[in-house]
């Protein structure tokens, strides 16, 4: 079995096994032991944890997750892989589980039960670019028991996740991620660390979860329907961006206006200058005026 994380055994392997990188899959390998080894600080990795990782591609991250957690479940969607993974990279440990699935439709809940008893655990990835987001929002939204994600995004990706309002990158990703988990940028990762390099440079943010979001809202839905809304067309009035959209009928022009007036907004105002609070409170008093013309009607 050949250690990886350095250009020679990765070029090896692939090699061997006359491995045709995926384009589709984003199939970037880490072939830096530095980053692999700093990931594993980030995310706090020890012998008490059962992990959980979104595509091991040839294991380099996997081999560095066994060494340091109790138990690792690897969940890759390329079938090609798995015999280099099974045979090969990660064929001396005992404490690894190799499935062989797409992640989006994976029951991870089962897995945590089966592997972790139900307990929290940690998700540490180098992940494909073109599913980050719902990676992300399936990880959040389906309530997995779960300590934090440790995850390779891209660069920009990261900045998104963890900026506030005043600034061009805020955006409905930033919302969602915050009211969820505590992010943290650890570190930044040039392209030169991967074969192939991608066109975009990378960084690895970690996302603690909240044990309780850091907001209440009595309709979480409404909260992210209208924080879409309002992102979906940012350069117009949060009254005209949320009038027109036509998702949420609870909103219309009068309801957010008058919810604006409560709040003491300006009615100019732009969806990108709302702090979460400030969304819970516009879905709460869009809430309860469609609660008070309800009981009125009945
Ligand atoms: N962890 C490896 C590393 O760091 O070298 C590979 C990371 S590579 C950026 C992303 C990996 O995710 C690839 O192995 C790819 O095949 C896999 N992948 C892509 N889409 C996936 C999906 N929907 N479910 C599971 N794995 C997926």
């Amino acid at each position: 079995m050949a250690a990886l994380g350095n250009p020679t055994n990765t070029i090896a392997i692939l090699k061997k096994y006359n491995f045709n990188l995926q384009k589709k899959f984003g199939q970037n390998f880490l072939i830096d032991a530095n980053i692999l080894q700093n990931i594993i600080l980030a995310a706090d990795v020890n012998k008490d944890d059962c992990v959980l990782e979104i595509g091991p591609g040839i294991g380099a991250m996997t081999q560095y997750l066994c060494e340091n957690a109790r138990e690792v479940v690897a969940v890759e969607i390329d079938k090609k892989l798995i015999p280099i993974l099974r045979d090969d990279t990660l064929s001396a440990y005992k404490n690894v589980t190799i499935i062989n699935e797409d992640i989006l439709k994976t029951d991870i809940g089962a897995i945590v039960q089966k592997k972790n008893g139900g307990n929290p655990i940690k998700v540490v990835a180098n992940l494909p670019y073109y599913i980050t987001t719902p990676i992300i929002m399936g990880l959040f939204e389906s309530n997995v028991p779960l300590e934090s994600i440790t995850i390779m995004v891209q660069k920009e990706v990261a900045q998104r996740m963890q900026v506030g309002p005043g600034t061009k990158d805020y955006g409905a990703l930033s919302l969602a991620v915050q009211y969820y988990a505590k992010p943290e940028l650890r570190m930044t990762v040039p392209a030169t660390c991967f074969i192939p390099r991608p066109n975009v440079d990378s960084a690895v943010i970690k996302l603690t979860r909240h044990k309780t979001p850091p907001v209440r809202v009595k309709d979480e839905k409404l909260m992210f329907g209208l924080i879409r809304a309002a992102f979906n067309q940012r350069r117009k009035t949060l009254v005209n961006s949320l009038g027109n959209a036509v998702d949420i009928n609870a909103a219309d022009k009068e309801k957010v206006l008058a919810a604006l007036d409560a709040m003491g907004l300006p009615a100019t105002i732009r969806g990108e200058a709302l702090t979460l609070e400030q969304f819970a409170g516009l879905a709460d008093f869009i809430c309860a005026q469609a609660e008070t013309a309800h009981n009125s009607l009945t």
